[in-house]
């Protein structure tokens, strides 16, 4: 089948923005107009941090590449016309618990952002033709568990209840800059229980599943839960992401009504009515230094904007370091550049139906809008091999199937649905990345197969239109996707924490004064979390002689 879409993803080119709302977010802003902060690149991280600094009263230009804002979180019509596909992201758990959405500090809700919560949360169908469903109900989600093991529904249970009483101290963490609180090791030494959870975090995901956990069901469907951060699960330091399925429990996999981009719509809104302004299709190419400290950007259309504050940056570390002199980042910056590591890289297909997915279960058929397809712990333990070879993964592959459609009919036509299916690939193939180019079809094609092996409703008469982003893709559409990374790169031990985005320069403040980080590649790093956003506000309204406190306390 050829690639029915309408549009490229090629540096630049455009994407059919939604005609559903029409932001202004195509302003005039003269270059002598007078900005506090010039934000470089508008992911919902930098919007985030925008957004707090334009409500503590700090005049924000936000400078976007693309002709829509939002980096990975963003929807257009990537098939045909009325059909709205979440690009990148579409389940927004983990910011469910950021204080920003918790508390609801900059007012999202008054400016258009509201949740779905699908039910079930997620569903595993397996090669033996059983299945293993997440309910929000836990008692119905323990039922599924023991369909295998009583055991091992147990254990569920008693994790939950554990993981549900270190939750605050993990969460604190990821909500705090590096270096304005203790660090996680010292919370966990000091909370009840906290030396096992030092264990636990350092350990790998596979090792806390297959330890306490018998079955190769159970543990096929936590192993696919900890897959989706990119990260191999026999690697030190993964055990949280053993985890994943029962944080999820809590909070389900929320939606953005009318698709993933309207968080970041609504981050817009919020910018813009507190006078600031957001152009699209502004590449910033360079860091303009006076005196040795950043006072604004240069635009690749030859524009520039001055910041008389400061600049905040979401470009990757691997560009950004290029858009500055050298000698002024320092040694140890440019190596922690040098060394730094690319993850798994996503291969996405977006497809519009006239069905959605249909798996087969007791009495007949779910379609939930999240499914995953991984046959066992094996076929998870083997990723790393496999991405190491340097080719396609074309057999058995482990996929990610949403169809947000069946619980948000905003999103299409009548009785069509969106479907997005996703899968890990290498982004270095042996004749280079451009290889792509030539293979994405086939890759597509072995994907689709693999889920008609268990939802084999979908075949082509039920196919409008397809997209297809593979990792070189990616990587054009949103240059922070650096080698295809969804989350800028690795969070492997070596990039967490205090070393992300490297030791010594995981505050947001760079090298080179007036100069900040936020986004992917800071504490805690990537998916929709909006921590390093509002770390980021932290940091800099604290610099600038005032508080995240102060701010959320004014009036609109
Ligand atoms: C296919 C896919 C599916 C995903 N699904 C999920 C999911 O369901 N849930 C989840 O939590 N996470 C998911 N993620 C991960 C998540 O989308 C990202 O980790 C997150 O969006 C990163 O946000 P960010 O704020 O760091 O920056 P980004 O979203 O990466 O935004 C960076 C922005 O900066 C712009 N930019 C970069 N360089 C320049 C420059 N030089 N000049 C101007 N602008 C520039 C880019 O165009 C972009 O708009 C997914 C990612 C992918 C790729």
């Amino acid at each position: 089948m050829s690639n029915m879409s309408r549009r490229g993803f090629v540096k630049g080119a455009a994407i059919a923005p939604l005609a559903v709302k029409s932001l202004a977010l195509e302003q005039a802003a003269a270059p002598s107009e007078r900005f506090d902060i010039v934000v470089a690149g508008a992911g919902h991280n930098s919007l985030a941090t925008a957004a707090y600094l334009a409500k503590a009263g700090y005049r924000c230009l936000v400078l976007e590449g693309r002709p829509i804002i939002g980096g990975g979180v963003k929807t257009a019509e990537l098939t045909l016309r009325g059909f709205k596909d979440d690009v990148c992201s579409t389940a927004h758990a983990f910011i469910q618990a950021n204080p920003m959405l918790r508390n609801d500090e900059l007012g999202l809700r008054n400016f258009g952002l509201e949740y779905i919560d699908p039910d079930p949360v997620f569903h595993v169908p397996f090669p033996d033709g059983s299945y293993l469903t997440q309910w929000r109900d836990l008692d119905r989600t323990c039922a599924e568990f023991a369909k295998f093991s009583k055991k091992d529904a147990a254990t569920y249970r008693r994790l939950l209840a554990e993981f549900d009483a270190i939750k605050p101290v993990l969460g604190a963490a990821s909500f705090t800059p590096i270096g304005f609180g203790k660090p996680l090791n010292d919370r966990l030494a000091e909370a009840p229980r906290g030396k096992l959870w030092q264990r636990r975090l350092a350990m790998s995901a596979w090792e806390i599943i297959r330890d306490n956990f018998e079955d190769d069901h159970c543990r096929t469907f936590l192993l696919y839960m900890s897959h989706l951060a990119a990260e191999p699960p026999d690697a030190p330091m993964t055990g949280r992401l053993a985890f994943s399925a029962l944080g999820q429990q809590r909070t389900g996999r929320p939606l953005p009504k009318g698709g993933s981009g309207e968080l970041t719509q609504a981050m817009a809104r919020v910018i813009e009515a507190n006078h600031g302004v957001i152009l699209t299709n502004k590449w910033v190419r360079r860091l303009i230094i006076e005196n040795g400290r950043c006072a604004g950007v240069e635009c690749d259309d030859g524009s520039s904007y001055r910041a008389e504050k400061a600049v905040l940056s979401t470009i990757h570390i691997k560009h950004l370091v290029d858009m500055a002199p050298r000698e002024l980042w320092g040694q140890d910056f440019v190596d922690g550049v040098d060394t730094w590591q690319a993850e798994h890289a996503m291969f996405v297909t977006h497809y519009a139906t006239s069905e959605p997915p249909q798996f087969a279960v007791e009495g007949g058929k779910l379609s939930p809008v999240e499914a995953g397809i991984l046959s066992s712990p094996l076929r998870a333990l083997r990723g790393t091999y496999d991405d190491s070879l340097g080719a396609p993964t074309l057999e058995d592959p482990a996929l990610q199937v949403i169809c947000c459609s069946v619980a948000d009919p905003s999103r299409t036509p009548p009785g069509m649905h969106t479907v997005k299916v996703l899968g890990w690939q290498p982004y270095e193939l042996k004749e280079g990345p451009e290889h792509w180019d030539k293979i994405k079809d086939e890759v597509s094609a072995a994907n689709l197969k693999q889920l008609r092996r268990f939802a084999p409703n979908l075949t082509d008469d039920k196919i409008l239109a397809r997209f297809i982003e593979s990792p070189l893709d990616l990587e054009r559409m949103n240059p922070h996707f650096w080698h295809g990374s969804a989350h800028a790169g690795a969070q492997s031990a070596s990039q967490v924490g205090a070393m992300r985005p490297m030791p010594g320069w995981a505050q947001h403040r760079m090298p080179i004064p007036g100069l900040y980080q936020t986004g992917a590649t800071t504490h805690p790093g990537g998916s929709v979390t909006g921590a390093p956003g509002r770390n980021a506000a932290m940091v800099m309204l604290k610099d600038f002689g005032t508080s995240i406190e102060e701010v959320v306390k004014k009036k609109p």
